[in-house]
């Protein structure tokens, strides 16, 4: 059958998909299929089971990605390994110090930099232009 992807959260691995009827379907992580993990609005086909705990979606295949989907892709290019990836957020004692690439582990980008370099003030920059730009 086929439903939209109504949340899916990524730290949690599990979120739930409304099909036509406007059941709802739990499903984990482990239940979609492909490199694509689903995300809120996506659309998708999946066959459904009747748990005890209700419906539970299996076999998940994105057919369409969402417009919102689309605008909140934040995959980059790494500059190392070339791959497209989100990069990995590492944190020490709930600061933020930078991130990495998942597939080569290379930091992409570090969040420690003194606050002073000519490449901190880039940053700020384009993180100002996109905050502005997306914000509206
Ligand atoms: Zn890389």
């Amino acid at each position: 059958m086929r439903g939209k992807v109504k949340w899916f959260s990524r730290e949690k691995g599990y979120g739930f998909i409304t099909d036509e009827q406007a059941r709802d379907h739990y499903f984990s992580v482990q239940d979609a299929r492909g490199a694509n993990l689903p995300a809120s609005g996506d659309h998708v086909q999946f066959q459904s089971q009747d748990t005890s705990r209700g419906p539970r979606a299996s076999g998940i295949q994105l057919v369409a990605r969402s417009e919102e989907g689309r605008r909140g892709d934040d995959r980059v290019r790494c500059g190392h390994c070339e791959r497209k990836m989100v990069p990995r957020i590492i944190s020490y004692q709930g600061v933020v110090e930078r991130s990495v690439c998942p597939f080569c582990a290379e930091t992409y980008r570090d969040f420690m930099l003194p606050p002073s370099t000519p490449l901190w003030r880039w940053v700020a920059l384009v993180v100002f232009v996109l905050v502005v730009f997306i914000g509206c």
